[in-house]
């Protein structure tokens, strides 16, 4: 994984994730997985990347 390459369609603010961009606010990864840990999701805090990983 380049973790110097940012897709510059995914902006990301989460640091602490190990696929965060090192250089800029976004994803290093080309493509990501979105879901939802809501039965019935009504707000974007219902939301979550499930390709987030720890560093
Ligand atoms: S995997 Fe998800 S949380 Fe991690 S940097 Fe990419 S968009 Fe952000």
């Amino acid at each position: 994984m380049d973790k110097n390459h940012c897709n510059t369609a995914i902006h990301c603010t989460v640091e602490q994730c190990a696929n965060h961009c090192c250089s800029a606010e976004y994803c290093s990864l080309d493509s990501i997985h979105v879901g939802t840990h809501e039965a019935s999701p009504s707000v974007d805090q219902c939301t979550d990347c499930m390709s987030f990983k720890r560093k």
